[in-house]
């Protein structure tokens, strides 16, 4: 039984994922290099594990990387709306630049309560790194924080895809592309 056959189809394979990531991460580097002090660089676990490891590798700059949790969604595919943040932040993020690192945006209530959290403590400007964007199903406006930035790999259609850090029952996290599973694997 191999990992490629529960697969339907493949939305991007490996190879433009790669690019697209060092894209982005030449953005940022652009875009913060002349910032007074470089940006802290936070993924949401467990989701954009991958992405932001592929990302801060290819970001020339003396960042900070932290990370912070915050859960949302349980073993289905529909958010409960009202996301906890179970993991804080390690670093003080006052008076500093941070780029929160998301795997994929889809209601927006996840980033909306981490962006208010960042704020909360001070951050001077919160900017957001999506590897995905799901506009479709947008519940809740994305407002950056001071002159915060908003970067994305993909607009993603209205499918909900694995891989590439994303799960289904926190299985397929590891696949190194992103598709849609056979519906029979949904269960
Ligand atoms: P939101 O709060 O924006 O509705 O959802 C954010 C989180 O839900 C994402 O960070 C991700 O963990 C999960 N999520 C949303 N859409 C998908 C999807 O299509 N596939 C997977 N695996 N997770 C998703
Ligand atoms: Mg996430
Ligand atoms: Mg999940």
């Amino acid at each position: 039984m191999s990992l490629d056959s529960h697969m339907e189809k493949v939305l991007w394979t490996q190879d433009q994922i790669q690019d697209r990531v060092a894209q982005i991460a030449s953005q940022i580097t652009h875009d913060f290099r002349a910032a007074p002090h470089p940006p802290i660089i936070v993924g949401v676990a467990t989701g954009a594990f991958l992405f932001l490891a592929d990302l801060v590798r290819r970001i020339h700059l003396p960042i900070s990387v932290d990370l912070v949790r915050a859960q949302s969604y349980g073993f289905a595919t529909l958010s409960n709306g009202a996301p906890t943040i179970s993991l804080d932040l390690k670093l003080d993020v006052k008076g500093k630049h941070v780029v929160l690192v998301e795997d994929i945006v889809d209601t927006g209530c996840t980033l909306s309560c981490l962006i208010g959290h960042l704020e909360s403590k001070g951050a001077s400007s919160v900017s957001v790194c999506t590897f995905l964007d799901k506009p479709a199903r947008r519940k809740v406006d994305i407002e950056l924080v001071g002159d915060g930035k908003f970067y994305k790999g993909f607009e993603c259609p209205d499918y909900f895809v694995v891989g590439y850090g994303m799960d289904f029952a926190e299985l397929y996290r590891n696949l190194p592309y992103v598709g849609v599973l056979k519906p029979e694997h949904y269960k």
